[in-house]
Formats: structure tokens, sequence, C-alpha cells
């Protein structure tokens, strides 16, 4: 796509990287079929062809609108677009830097102001929003009905294993998961020990940082960044393997830092390095389905009434991590039946904090996303539970159904442990 870079962006780097990727799209327009926001609207606009176009305007000078920022807010950055696209066209890169230079132009109502102010603040603060949620707990039955879809009913991280491996891996606890569901994390710990591997965890680590940018505010972003790197650092000098992601949300950002902090000189190569040794848990386990096919082998069969499993790949995973099939193989070694799932590239419409941003969008997305993953409600091959990966996707999918659902892991846990 030719582009006339306007002189107050020609001579950035972002107005650089932003003409290098439009220089690869050819206009096609295979990416409009598969993107959610499309399919919902049938506007050009609220497709990646349509925003391209608008962004690209923007970096020729053209004054964005309101509507501009309306149609660049609706995209979910499911990067389902970046997975269809022949010609690998970085959109969400792209959309970054449109996003941040709309923002600089269209001054946002004081209510949109007032709340992305609120959820920055709040969110990413885990003992804030941990309290916030154990208060939510307590009176979760007296919450109105699309709030208690948000707080899930208290729970526990489950026993963890005291026994210490010459093997050990660090796991990103995050910003929510821990409040929300923190059995997440628990099963994790307990599986790695089954495998002979102890899970650490860098204490002062905390939010990834991907809610931060993706609300614009790069600078927090990088700071969330450097402090986790900073709490790594010594794990991974003292020989930890790996950093393991089970918000695959997290894994997509943390897998960035290397972009992230480019300009740091001093933390330009830890970055890159934390980067390299991020793993999702999904290829933790792949990598060790040796072992875990061992003990597996010892245990009795799973339960014949709790083994179909749907299971919802969130867009960070399969898009974002180009990360397929794995937790899926995974299940299936389990003993976990996979039942087929409509429609499976799709967002269910968590996207972070879109889910508050644009709500009835997202509530659209969940519904159609359930009723992939569902199927027929009379069928008695309907799955039993709803596996994931990503802890805004449990969450989202939660709110919507009374079928369970739960983190894979958790599954392979329950497994493990002779509960399934
Ligand atoms: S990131 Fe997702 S919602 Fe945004 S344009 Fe691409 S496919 Fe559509
Ligand atoms: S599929 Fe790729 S090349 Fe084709 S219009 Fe979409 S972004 Fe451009």
């Amino acid at each position: 796509m030719e582009t006339h870079l306007a002189d107050f962006v020609r001579d950035t780097s972002a107005g650089q990287e932003a003409e290098a990727i439009l220089r690869k799209c050819v206009h096609c327009g295979f990416c409009t079929a598969t993107c959610p926001t499309y399919q919902l609207f049938g506007d050009e606009l609220d497709g990646p062809r349509g925003r391209i176009y608008l962004i690209k305007q923007v970096l020729e000078g053209e004054t964005p609108t309101a509507k501009t920022q309306m149609h660049l807010d609706r995209c979910l950055t499911c990067r389902a677009c970046e997975t269809t696209c022949p010609s690998g066209v970085h959109y969400s890169r792209l959309l970054d830097i449109g996003r941040a230079m709309v923002d600089a132009q269209v001054p946002r109502g004081r209510v949109d102001v007032l709340t992305r102010t609120a959820l920055k603040s709040f969110v990413p603060r885990a003992m804030l929003f941990g309290t916030a949620m154990k208060l939510g707990q307590m009176v979760r039955p007296l919450l109105p009905r699309a709030i208690k879809a948000k707080v899930p009913p208290l729970s526990s991280a489950g026993a963890l294993p005291d026994a210490t491996h010459a093997r050990k891996m660090i796991a990103l606890a995050g910003c929510v998961q821990p409040a929300m569901y923190p059995n997440i994390n628990g099963a994790t710990a307990r599986v790695l020990d089954r495998l002979g591997i102890t899970m650490l965890q860098g204490q002062t680590a905390g939010c990834c940082g991907a809610l931060r940018f993706h609300l614009g505010d790069v600078a927090a972003a990088q700071d969330d960044a450097r402090r986790n790197i900073d709490a790594w650092w010594p794990l991974l000098e003292a020989g930890a393997e790996s950093i393991v992601m089970t918000a695959s949300g997290c894994g997509v950002q943390v897998r960035d830092y290397a972009h992230l902090l480019q300009d740091d000189p001093n933390y330009r190569q830890k970055a890159a390095r934390v980067a390299l040794a991020t793993r999702d848990v999904s290829e933790v386990l792949s990598a060790e389905a040796a072992r875990l096919q061992d003990i597996l082998k010892t245990l009795p069969s799973p339960d014949a009434m709790a083994r179909r499993v749907a299971f919802h790949s969130p867009c960070t995973l399969q898009h974002g991590q180009q990360i397929r099939g794995l937790a899926e193989q995974m299940l299936e070694a389990a003993g976990f039946q996979l039942t087929p799932v409509a429609d499976s590239h799709l967002c269910c419409g968590s996207a972070g904090t879109y889910s508050i941003l644009q709500a009835e969008i997202s509530r659209q997305l969940r519904d159609n996303k359930l009723a992939g993953l569902l199927g027929d409600a009379a069928s008695p091959a309907r799955p039993q539970t709803i596996a994931s990966a990503n802890v805004g996707c449990i969450s989202q999918l939660a709110g919507g159904t009374s079928v369970p659902v739960k983190h894979w892991i958790e599954l392979i846990d329950e497994r493990l442990s002779g509960n399934r």
C-alpha cells in the first residue's frame, strides 16, 4: 500500500515502522472475513482493512474524528486478522501506533477518561484488586447480575507442594488471577511438581503491563516490565529454566518485552533474555509429554461422565503467540474428549478491558462463542466443562453459562490427583 507520510510523523521511528507495515498490505481483504467486529457490524471500517485505511489517512495528515476513534476502539486486538493475512501484515503494531496518534488528537469524553483512569489505577494493583474482589465475593449473592458475572465465587489455590526439585521454573502470578482464580497457579505448581519441577514466583513481580499498554499508557507498561524483569532476573541467573505463563494474555505481553524496552539501554538485553525464556504452560507440558504419559499410565481411567471438554483457545494464544493445538493434545493425552467447536478462531469478547469499555459488543461475542462451544443444548455430546488458557476468557465465558469453565491445567491437575 503506497503511503505518503505527513511531516509530523515522517522522521519518527513510529512513522517509519507504520509505513513499513502499510507497504506489506495488498488490500486483498482476506482478513475481513475472519474479523469478529466485521462479522457483527458488516461495516468495512469495523474490519482490519478499513481500520488500516483509517490509520493510513491519519499518518498522511488527515485529521481524525470521534468516528475514527470509535472504529479503532471497537477493535479487540484479537489478531485473528494477522493469522489470516497472507502478506504478514503486523496489524496489531500498526493499531498501537494509530491509536496513540488518534488519541493525541481526539479528546475523549469525561466518563470514558474516568473509566480508563480507574481501570489503569485499580486493576493492575494486585493488593487493591484482591481486597475489592474478596469483598465482592463475600456479598456475591446480593450483587446485580452484571457485576456478579464478573465476580467468581471464592476459591483457594489448594495444597501447594512442599518438595524441592533441582529443576526450577518461574511462574507469573499476574494482577487479577490470584484473586479471581488462585487454583490456576496452584494446579500448575502441583502438575510441575509431579514432573519434578519446582515452581518459583518472583516476590515483587506483578501485572505484566498488558492492561496499561492497551489503555495507551506505554510508560507505565514499561515500568511494569522493568519491575518484573528485576524480580525474575536473580532467579534466572540462579538457573531457573523458564518463565511460565498460565495466562496467555500475559504471555503475549511478556514475549514482547524486548520490543517494549528496545530503547532502554539498561534493560534492553535483559528484556530480550526474559522474552526468550518465556513459555506458555502448554509449551512446558508439551516438552514433558513423555514423563506426563508415564504418570498417566499409572492412573485409573478418567470418569467417563466428566470427560467431554470444549476448549476455547484464547486469541492471545492462537493468534498472539501462534500456539495452536498443544493444550488440546495434553487434554486428549490425559483422557479427555474434546468436543467440536464452531468458529474456534473467533474472540470471546473478553480482550482485556474491552468487556468493560465495549460491554454490549463484548456480550454479543461471548454469547456467540458460548453457542459455538456448547452446541445444541439437547445433544448427548454436549461438553460438561469448558476449558481455556487465559483468566480473562475464563471469567468472560463463566459469566454467561452455568457449565463450569476452568483453565485446562486445572483439569490435568484433577486428573493427576485422581479427581477425574
Ligand atoms: S484485531 Fe481482531 S477485531 Fe481487530 S481488526 Fe483484527 S480481527 Fe478485527
Ligand atoms: S489480509 Fe493482509 S494484505 Fe490483505 S487486506 Fe488484510 S492486512 Fe492487507
